[in-house]
């Protein structure tokens, strides 16, 4: 009998522990409001994304009611971050980091790079829409860091390349480089997201004053695409 109730006190405590669970992870689909927006600091904000990281690299994301949250933020968005990321089709960052609609602005452009235009639209999603971290997120394999590497020649994608290349120049690489080198092509990938990482301020004022104000924290980071890890710097 006493075995009993333990047993039965045990499959209780057990039973509201996965409550709390899926308590919890109901508390993370709710889409954010400009309220939960203007509560998050930066460094909670970044915290956010490792933490979805950690749940996607281990096979536990979320799977929130997509439908719910479109549903929620039919009249408002109050996105906490943004993410400028390549357009590499392994790395879509809403899942990576196990986020859902309403949560992160993405700017996506081959090689991460911080054009203009990027910029530009990253001045939008914070200083006029409230995000308080923009993450450069560069990856592994990249097509673009390869051509740049190769020094390749395609319509419009010349251009992207020539902002890449930059990255390269600054390794003092010896040699003839060529994107056959698998620990160059990382360097230069890894060179490339700390370069646009800078550029976001040293480029834009309205940037750089937000960070000066602890409004806003930017930092780069590494997609790994053979495992999906996100290696985290600055
Ligand atoms: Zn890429």
């Amino acid at each position: 009998m006493w075995s009993r109730r333990r047993t039965l006190q045990g499959m209780a405590a057990i039973a509201g522990m996965a409550a709390g669970a899926a308590a919890r992870a109901k508390d993370r689909c709710v889409a954010f409001t400009p309220t939960m927006q203007q509560a998050k600091t930066p460094e909670a904000a970044l915290q956010r994304l490792k933490d979805g990281n950690a749940r996607f690299v281990a096979g536990r994301a979320l799977h929130c009611d997509l439908l719910e949250q479109v549903r929620s933020t039919a009249r408002q968005q109050a996105p906490f971050a943004a993410v400028l990321g390549c357009i590499d089709s392994r790395v879509p960052p809403e899942l990576v980091f196990d986020q859902n609609i309403g949560d992160m602005f993405v700017a996506r452009i081959a090689g991460n790079i911080a054009s203009a235009d990027i910029v530009g639209s990253l001045e939008f999603a914070t200083a006029l829409a409230g995000a308080k971290l923009i993450v450069v997120l560069g990856h592994s394999e990249c097509g673009a860091v390869k051509g740049a590497i190769d020094d390749a020649k395609l319509g419009s994608l010349t251009g992207v390349l020539q902002q890449i290349r930059p990255a390269l120049a600054r390794l003092d690489y010896q040699g003839v480089p060529s994107s056959k080198d698998k620990a160059l092509v990382q360097r230069v990938a890894e060179q490339n997201a700390r370069d646009a990482a800078e550029q976001l301020t040293s480029r834009s004022e309205t940037l750089a004053a937000l960070v000066r104000e602890g409004k806003l924290k930017i930092v780069y980071a590494m997609h790994d695409v053979a495992t999906g890890r996100v290696a985290w710097h600055g």
